[in-house]
């Protein structure tokens, strides 16, 4: 696994208008012709205001795909709500302290950190800030990494707690070495990446923390921020725990990795859910529904206004990937996970987010009855339904 496999790491899908492109688009020379997308550009260190109240700030990451993470600041009569306070580790931390001061804020005036789904390039300073400043940490209440939840039934993992870079290393081993629910052995953490994450830890133990909620929210439940009321939206798909804010009165909408402007998030299989793609259609169902939408405040990426049309894109997106499965059962009659992971990925894309993804798709059709699932020598085999 490398290290992009621990945070999100966006996929940069086939294109397949027809099929005919693909293998053209094989056979190309990756990346170098590709216009840079938003997502990718460096965290800049501007301080922007992008609706009344609200700042947008970048932090640095360097995953494929992404750049930056925005780190919006939320300012009010109390100090300063920040959204998505960037990875673990001390270069995060200061560009943090960096831009807060540039918008005129000191640590001390955190009173609240939103976190929007429980991947570390998001929530990775929010315990930290918890320590310095007692702030009250926000998520959906079923903010949850996948190291730490029971989806495999693991007994023992209940009692796992995670508080530095040691125990993380740890979780991530142990999660990763079980086998996957279709049944494939993971290719996991590299030992390199293990030793970074130790080391980093060394320097700065409890910043490693994952956040536990003190203020764990419920789907249409409201809260405070930036002098707006906010009705939280649960919108699983990128992963089971997404919070999306919606600021009904004026329109704003804090979008989290749920819609992006120009990638399509990694749809993650691993989750307790039977049939994660389907949540994601309806999570972004809801986002075309939403009324007034005045701006879109993404995690990645500028600031948006056509909500509704980039969601609808990314559903689109998704069925089209569909449509790829359903056209390669000829050739795959007893297909597993990995040989169908082959069809819908680029090489450089193989692994295990790849596997997952995959997966989510072929559940979906199984679950629309298309597809049957034998497990019979431990891995699992789909075919078409009669
Ligand atoms: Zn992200």
């Amino acid at each position: 696994m490398q290290q992009h496999d621990l945070a999100d790491h966006h996929h940069e899908h086939h294109r397949h208008e027809h099929h005919r492109h693909e293998r053209e688009l094989h056979d190309a020379p990756p990346d170098r012709n590709r216009p840079r997308k938003q997502e990718q550009e460096d965290a800049s260190t501007e301080i922007t205001e992008v609706a009344h109240g609200i700042l947008r700030s970048q932090l640095p990451i360097s995953m494929p795909g992404l750049g930056h993470v925005n780190c919006y600041l939320m300012e009010d009569e109390r100090g300063v709500a920040v959204v998505d306070p960037g990875l673990p580790g001390d270069d995060s931390w200061n560009a943090l302290v960096d831009r807060l001061g540039e918008a005129g804020y000191r640590v001390g005036d955190v009173h609240t950190v939103v976190v929007t789904h429980s991947h570390p390039d998001h929530y990775g300073g929010a315990m930290r800030l918890r320590h310095e400043t007692g702030a009250e940490i926000v998520t959906h209440e079923t903010f949850r990494t996948i190291w730490e939840a029971d989806d495999l039934g693991d007994e023992d993992s209940s009692t796992l707690e995670i508080n530095t870079a040691d125990d993380q290393a740890e979780a991530l081993e142990r999660y990763f070495s079980r086998p996957s629910p279709w049944g494939g052995r993971r290719a996991g953490p590299s030992p390199e990446f293990l030793e970074r994450l130790r080391k980093a830890g060394e320097s700065h133990g409890g910043a490693f923390a994952i956040p536990g909620p003190t203020v764990p929210l419920t789907d249409g439940q409201t809260v405070e921020l930036a002098r707006r009321e906010w009705v939280a939206m649960h919108t699983p798909g990128h992963t089971y725990d997404h919070l999306c804010l919606y600021d009904p009165e004026y329109g704003v909408v804090l979008t989290g990795d749920h819609v992006l402007p120009s990638i399509t998030p990694h749809i993650s299989g691993l989750t307790p859910q039977a049939d994660p793609l389907a949540e994601f259609f309806s999570s972004l169902g809801r986002m075309e529904e939403l009324d007034g939408v005045t701006v879109a405040l993404p995690a990645h990426g500028h600031p948006f206004t056509d909500l509704g049309g980039r969601a609808r894109h990314i559903i689109e997106h998704h069925e089209d990937r569909l449509d790829i499965v359903r056209g390669a059962w000829p050739d795959l009659p007893n297909g597993t996970v990995r040989d169908f992971m082959r069809v819908l990925f680029r090489e450089r894309s193989w692994g295990d987010m790849a596997e997952s993804e995959t997966y989510a798709h072929l559940e979906h059709l199984r679950e629309l009855g298309e597809l049957t699932r034998d497990d019979a020598d431990g891995v699992a085999r789909y075919a078409p339904a009669q």
